[in-house]
């Protein structure tokens, strides 16, 4: 956290990003806004700054990573985000992609299986002043007391999709999941419907750290 300083050189760099993610297909302006406001190199340790905004993932201890900047484009893109909107997240990781929701005026409620990934992304959050409610915690539960969300993210990659989490979801809510047990993963978007026959969109292949079950301290 001793490293909060923003260049000119971080700014410029950030630009050359967004151009790279609107030439993706992320079209959505206030989600490359989101990027302009929120220095990805914060939240990465200062050892691999230089190249933070360069579209890869990088380790941020307890033998996880930040995801790609695309992915993180990517998966807010398919969540489809209004302001005032309630979303669940699993995988709090680094809380870059926290933050993000958070620009774009979600209420977010995150759950970390590390505890010391959940206490640093904490102070990130509180340092972007975001409306976001952070646990440490297992997210196969999902988080009861404010359900139901209107979208729910997972970052990391299921084997399946939870069935408590499509519980937590409204009817008409999106779950954006990457599902998959090998090394790659395929990007699910998941709407609720209020009879069993939920809708599924398949967006291509991904490659997540797994969605692991109980907490680690
Ligand atoms: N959005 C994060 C991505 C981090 S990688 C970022 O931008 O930094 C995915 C995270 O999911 C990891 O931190 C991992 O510890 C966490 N995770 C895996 N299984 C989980 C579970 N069951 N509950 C909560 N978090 C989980």
């Amino acid at each position: 956290m001793n490293h909060l300083k923003d260049t000119f050189k971080h700014k410029g760099k950030r630009k050359i990003l967004i151009s790279e993610l609107r030439e993706k297909g992320i079209f959505d302006e206030s989600i490359l806004e989101a990027f302009d406001a929120v220095p990805r190199h914060f939240f990465l340790d200062l050892a691999f700054e230089e190249q933070a905004y360069s579209n890869t993932a990088f380790q941020i201890g307890s033998g996880q990573t930040i995801s790609h900047p695309f992915t993180v484009a990517f998966q807010t893109q398919l969540l489809e985000i209004k302001k005032g909107m309630k979303v669940l997240e699993i995988g709090t990781g680094s809380g870059f992609q926290t933050c993000i929701l958070g620009k774009l005026g979600a209420k977010i409620v995150s759950i970390e299986r590390h505890r010391d990934l959940h206490l640093k992304a904490k102070k990130m959050l509180e340092f972007f002043n975001i409306n976001a409610k952070l646990f440490f915690g297992d997210g196969y539960a999902g988080n009861k007391s404010y359900a139901p969300y209107d979208r729910i993210l997972v970052t990391c990659g299921a084997p399946d999709v939870p069935e408590v989490l499509m519980s937590q979801l409204k009817v008409g809510g999106h779950m954006v999941i990457p599902v998959g047990e090998d090394e790659e993963q395929k990007m699910l978007k998941i709407t609720k419907k209020n009879n069993d026959d939920n809708s599924i969109l398949e967006f291509g292949t991904f490659k997540f750290v797994p969605m692991l079950e109980r907490t680690v301290k």
